[in-house]
C-alpha cells in the first residue's frame, strides 16, 4: 500500500489549544509513517496552495502557545462550487488523502463539503464558546474561562475598595457557557446569557438589593455578548441604585494565552483521534467528547444537532449566590 498523506489545518474563530491539537495531529501522523501536511490560513491554503510538508521537530515548542502556527482565516471563496473544487485539485495536485480540519461548526460545513468531492475529512471542534452541540466540549474553552475569571477577580478587588458594581461583558455570541462558568467561579449576583429572557429589574436590581439588605456592598454581574446593550444595564443600575457602576468589556484578551492543563490533554487526545480515524479510512466525521470519553460522529448528523443550555447550573449559580 502506498505511504498515506494527510493535511491539517486551523479554520474559523482561533482558540487556546490549537497548537496542541496540530501538534498532536503531527505527531500521530508521523508515528503511524503518514507524510503530513500544514495548510496555512484555514481552507485559503486549500485555495492558493500556501501548504508546507511538516517534519517531527516542526511542532517542536508549540503545546504551550496560543494562537495557531498555521493562521487562521475565513474563506467566503471556499464556499462558492468554484472554490471547493479549486481545494479539491489542489489536494489530488498534492497527493493528499485526507484533512483534519480544527474549527468549529462553520469549519465543520467546509469539512463535510470536501468529503463529498472524495477528500476525507474530519473535524476536531476547538472554539472559546463551547457552543458545538455534539460534544461536551470544545478546545479553548477551559483556557477561556480562567482568563475571564482572572480578569474578574481583579476587577473585583477594586471594586470591593470602592463598593462598586462591575457589569462585565464576556465572549459568547449566541452561546452563554462563558459567561455561567466564569459567573458561578466568581459568584456574581446575576448572569445573563442569551438562552434565558430576562428582566431587568427582577433579575439583577432586585436580586443587588436584597444582597445589600443582608451586608452585601460590592456586586458583579455577568453579561454574555450576545444579550447585548451591557453598557446600557451599567446605566441602569446606577440610576436605580445610587451604586457606583462600572462597565467593562473584556474582548480578545479570552482568546489568548497559554492553553491550561485540559485544552493541551483534550487537544492532544482529539488530535491523535482524528488521525486513527483517517487512517481506518473514516471520512466526514467529527471527534467529539462524551462523558469524558473521545469518540465520533458523522458530520452531517452532528451539525443537525441542537445543542442544549444547562438550565440546572444556571438556576443553582444564582441559588448560592445571594
Ligand atoms: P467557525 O469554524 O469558527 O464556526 P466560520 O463560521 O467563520 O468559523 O467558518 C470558517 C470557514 O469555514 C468559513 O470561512 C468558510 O470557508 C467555511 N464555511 C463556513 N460555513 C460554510 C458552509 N456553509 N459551507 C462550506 N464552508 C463553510
Amino acid at each position: 500500500m502506498s505511504q498515506m498523506s494527510i493535511a491539517v489545518l486551523t479554520s474559523g474563530g482561533d482558540a487556546p489549544g490549537m497548537n496542541a491539537a496540530v501538534r498532536a495531529v503531527v505527531r500521530a501522523a508521523l508515528n503511524k509513517d503518514m507524510r503530513i501536511f500544514g495548510v496555512r490560513r484555514g481552507f485559503n491554503g486549500l485555495l492558493n496552495g500556501d501548504i508546507i510538508e511538516i517534519g517531527i521537530r516542526t511542532v517542536s515548542d508549540i503545546i504551550h502557545r496560543g494562537g495557531t502556527i498555521l493562521y487562521t482565516a475565513r474563506s467566503p471563496e471556499f464556499k462558492t462550487e468554484e472554490g471547493i473544487n479549486k481545494a479539491v485539485k489542489t489536494c489530488q495536485q498534492m497527493g493528499i488523502d485526507g484533512i483534519v480540519v480544527i474549527g468549529g461548526d462553520g469549519s465543520f460545513r467546509g469539512a463535510r463539503d470536501l468529503s463529498k468531492k472524495g477528500i476525507a475529512c474530519v473535524g476536531i471542534p476547538a472554539t472559546i464558546d463551547n457552543d458545538i452541540a455534539c460534544s461536551d466540549y470544545t478546545i479553548g474553552f477551559d483556557t477561556a474561562v480562567n482568563t475571564a475569571v482572572e480578569m474578574v477577580d481583579k476587577i473585583r478587588d477594586t471594586n470591593q475598595s470602592h463598593n462598586r458594581c462591575s457589569v462585565i461583558e464576556v465572549m459568547g455570541r449566541d452561546c452563554g457557557e462563558l459567561a455561567l462558568h466564569t459567573g458561578i467561579a466568581c459568584g456574581a449576583t446575576a448572569i445573563i446569557v442569551p438562552e434565558v429572557p430576562f428582566d431587568i429589574d427582577k433579575d439583577i436590581i432586585d436580586r443587588m438589593m436584597a444582597t445589600q439588605r443582608t451586608g452585601k456592598k460590592h456586586f458583579i454581574v455577568i453579561v454574555a455578548e450576545g444579550v447585548g446593550g451591557s453598557a446600557d444595564i451599567a446605566k441602569y443600575i446606577e440610576e436605580k441604585t445610587g451604586i457606583e457602576t462600572r462597565h467593562t468589556v473584556l474582548g480578545h484578551v479570552q482568546r489568548g494565552g497559554s492553553p491550561s492543563v485540559h485544552d493541551r490533554v483534550m487537544a492532544s487526545r482529539m488530535g491523535a483521534y482524528a488521525v486513527d480515524i483517517l487512517a481506518r479510512g473514516g471520512s466526514n466525521r467529527v471527534v467529539v467528547s462524551k462523558k469524558n470519553e473521545i469518540t465520533d460522529y458523522d458530520i452531517s448528523e452532528a451539525l443537525e444537532m441542537k445543542r442544549e443550555f444547562n438550565d440546572d447550573l444556571y438556576k443553582m449559580a444564582h441559588e448560592i449566590s445571594v
